[in-house]
């Protein structure tokens, strides 16, 4: 099985490519949606967050208190904090992931994540392919796309992301997603022909 983990800013096109995979039939996981889903369902990582942020990160009903938390994490500058509960869960429960569908026969597994190059490159990942585009673009997507008019908001989001014109030693394919959504749909498909072939 070839792992194949994508990454870029935000509103690069890493879901954008990633969906045009999952029409071909890839499997993708969006390590964010993996993470929010843990964190309501991992009762080791529920306790380690009550214990360190207070009970007041969770609902009674069991669901998680984004505001709280996100105001706690964010405002207090606590992130690390939180990330050094939720990522080692998350690798974790993500090598569980990937053991299974090895086992499951699955020929491409795709991981879409923001922080796949945070610690440098992953080794569980085969292929790394960095999503880049325009500095512009990523923001004048971003406002459509999340209806945010303050342009403010987004340079803070994506002045705390990594450089990724930097980390191009990292990748081994770089995706320039600066066009139109048929050109990155096409460059999409290109590679996964080329990740896929057999001979
Ligand atoms: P985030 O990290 O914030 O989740 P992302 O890297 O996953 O962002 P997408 O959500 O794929 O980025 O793209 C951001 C927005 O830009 C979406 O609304 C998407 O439809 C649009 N978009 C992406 N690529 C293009 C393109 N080439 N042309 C036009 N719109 C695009």
């Amino acid at each position: 099985m070839i792992i194949a983990g994508i990454t870029g800013g935000i509103g690069s096109g890493k879901t954008s490519f990633c969906k045009i995979w999952e029409d071909e039939g890839v499997e993708v996981i969006y390590l964010d949606d993996f993470a929010k889903e843990l964190m309501v369902s991992d009762q080791e990582l529920i306790k380690q967050i009550k214990n360190t942020f207070g009970d007041e990160s969770y609902y009674p009903d069991g669901t998680l208190n984004r505001k709280y938390l996100a105001a706690e994490a964010f405002e207090k500058g606590r992130v690390s904090e939180l990330n050094a509960l939720v990522h080692p869960a998350l690798w974790k429960k993500l090598d569980q992931m990937i053991t299974e569908k090895r086992e499951q026969g699955l020929p491409l597994l795709a991981i879409e994540a923001a922080i796949l190059l945070n610690k440098g490159r992953p080794d569980r990942v085969d292929s790394v392919i960095l999503i880049e585009s325009d500095r512009d673009e990523q923001i004048q997507r971003v406002k459509k796309r999340d209806g945010i008019s303050e342009e403010k908001e987004i340079l803070s989001r994506l002045n705390k992301q990594p450089d990724f014109s930097n980390l191009h030693h990292l990748a081994d394919h770089v995706i320039y997603n600066n066009g139109s959504l048929e050109e990155l749909q096409q460059k999409a498909l290109k590679l996964l022909d080329q990740l896929t072939e057999t001979d």
